[in-house]
């Protein structure tokens, strides 16, 4: 399977990611991820990656590029986050053929929402938010403890949006083109998004 999961920051497509990629042993693939961990491990990249992410833009090709012929698995994956304009569809494309692209739909008004909701677990990386309650507060139910992601800020997140509008949203018209987009509203519970997303992929065959 070659799945790009396409939405908004905060539509939740990381969570229906790592469902997918649990359910169907898939490997997921997040950019953000990736540049989170480079920046904890204090690398030089990781510090200029900061720079942008810090103000919700999005880090630049001469960063990302290489992160990505790195580790983009090969085979089959669900890409979170990546391709996020133009211009990286298109190096995309050079790399690989793609079966399907799904857009997680949210509004921004239910966004803003979420950014003040999300927590995530620093030992396990489970994300809890509007939808999934923590048992105890502060804690993860592996015992870890929960944060919030530095660029979780309204501030932040308003900027995310501007950058999704301008950069990322062209990518709708361009993956209709190549008749592989489909639409799911992101703003139903976890389990019906998924559900819904199952639907989709068993419907088209990809495996
Ligand atoms: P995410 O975890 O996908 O919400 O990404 C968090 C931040 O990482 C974004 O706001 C960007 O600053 C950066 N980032 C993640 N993916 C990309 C990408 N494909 N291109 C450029 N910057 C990215």
């Amino acid at each position: 399977m070659k799945l790009i999961l396409l939405g908004k920051p905060l539509s939740g497509k990381g969570t229906q990611a790592e469902m997918l990629s649990k359910k169907l042993r898939v490997p997921v693939f997040s950019l953000g991820e990736i540049l989170r961990r480079e920046f904890e491990k204090k690398t030089a990249l990781g510090r200029k990656a900061e720079k942008y992410m810090e103000r919700g833009a999005l880090v630049p090709e001469t960063i990302i590029l290489p992160l990505v012929k790195k580790h983009l698995p090969r085979k089959s994956f669900i890409l979170d986050g990546f391709p996020r304009d133009l211009a990286q569809a298109r190096y995309l494309e050079t790399l690989t053929p793609l079966d399907i692209v799904i857009d997680v739909h949210c509004s921004n008004a239910l966004i803003r929402k979420r950014t003040l909701a999300r927590r995530s677990c620093t030992r396990c990386g489970k994300i809890y938010g509007l939808d999934v309650k923590e048992e105890k507060k502060g804690f993860c139910s592996c015992g870890g403890h929960l944060e919030r992601r530095k660029d979780d800020t309204v501030a932040t997140v308003t900027k995310r949006l501007e950058t999704y509008e301008k950069q990322t949203a062209p990518l709708i018209t361009f993956y209709k083109k190549k008749k592989l987009y489909r639409k799911v509203s992101g703003e139903r519970k976890i389990a019906f998004v998924q559900k819904e997303i199952l639907g989709i992929l068993k419907s088209e065959r990809i495996k």
